[in-house]
């Protein structure tokens, strides 16, 4: 897909000057009334980025070290691209990458192809950590075995923990994930539906370490998805656009579907709803009392129960 194309699907931006400069536009901003040329688009992408950044990871200490969680899809391409920009000549940070590979044929294989090229031309070292090595059973084996189960609410924990086996192994202060503006907001509201409070006052970005959990950083999460994939196009970063076949059955569909709805209606919706957890944040976090760690009994991964959630769900 060329950024034309985009530009082209967009018919209030069709002909349209850039409110910052005489260049043509290729995308309207609905939620700032701005219409940006590519230029522009990049430079206020690339503003809102460094600020995330700024804000999560505490450049006092020193020598940083960042694992970034890349599928070789569109956010976590862009996350690796953007973090290696950002740091390329900083002596004390340092990056590297790994991808999980779930075990779903057709769609893991193409995006760990990209991920590894993608690593490889930044000159990023990477690494492949897979759900048959660590749990003997692969997600496609898990669905055939189980035709009811809810194929995301068993991949999650087990990702997350294959997450956190990999940043420690790599020594890792911060794991970096590809969440978008559009993927934070829909977990907001899920969390509300859910009446999750706890779960509220978990999300990421960690702003402390527990023990044994690597801090999640997420510096698209000012990014709305449409952006994100004008920036990849903009930029000429490749990535891996299939899709997980298991995503049809995600409950965070419902979500996806009520967010639109809102921003057609009322555009900067997602961002007001970032702008309302990080404000009740501060409040959660005084009033609800902060996890023991302990490990699990049976796998000794870091988890807030007794059994980690994985082990929960296996047995
Ligand atoms: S969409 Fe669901 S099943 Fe597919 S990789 Fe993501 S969490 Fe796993
Ligand atoms: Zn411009
Ligand atoms: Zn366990």
């Amino acid at each position: 897909m060329q950024v034309q194309n985009v530009y082209n699907s967009d018919e209030h931006s069709h002909g349209m000057k850039c409110s910052r400069c005489t260049g043509e536009a290729v995308y309207e901003a609905k939620y700032s009334g701005e219409m940006l040329c590519g230029k522009h688009l990049e430079e206020s992408i690339e503003k809102r980025i460094k600020r995330e950044i700024r804000e999560q990871v505490d450049f006092n200490s020193d020598g940083i070290r960042i694992s970034v969680a890349i599928s070789g899809g569109k956010d976590s391409s862009v996350t690796l691209y953007a973090l290696h920009e950002l740091f390329k000549d900083r002596k004390d940070i340092s990056l590297s990458a790994f991808t999980i590979d779930e075990g779903i044929k057709g769609y893991r294989d193409s995006g760990l192809e990209n991920a590894g090229d993608l690593c490889r031309d930044l000159g990023i070292p990477h690494s492949i950590i897979s759900f048959s090595q660590k749990f003997s059973t692969t997600m496609d084996e898990i669905v055939e075995n189980n035709p009811d189960v809810i194929p995301c609410s068993r991949c999650g924990p087990m990702r997350r923990q294959l997450m956190n086996i990999e940043s420690a192994n790599l020594d890792a202060d911060y794991v970096a994930l590809g969440i978008n503006l559009d993927d934070y907001s829909q977990s907001v509201l899920m969390n509300v539906a859910r009446g999750d409070v706890d779960r509220m006052a978990r999300m990421a970005p960690h702003h402390s370490k527990k023990d044994g959990l690597t801090r999640r950083i997420l510096p698209l999460r000012r990014i709305p998805e449409k952006e994100v994939v004008l920036y990849a196009l903009l930029k000429g970063i490749k990535f891996d656009s299939s899709w997980c076949p298991y995503y049809a059955r995600a409950q965070r569909n419902t979500f996806r579907d009520i967010l639109e709805t809102l921003e057609e209606r009322t555009p900067g919706s997602s961002f007001s709803i970032l702008r309302f957890a990080d404000g009740i944040r501060p409040a959660l976090e005084a009033s609800i009392p902060s996890v023991e760690m302990n490990k699990c009994r049976n796998c000794g991964q870091p988890t807030s129960r007794e059994i980690c959630p994985t082990c929960a769900t296996s047995t």
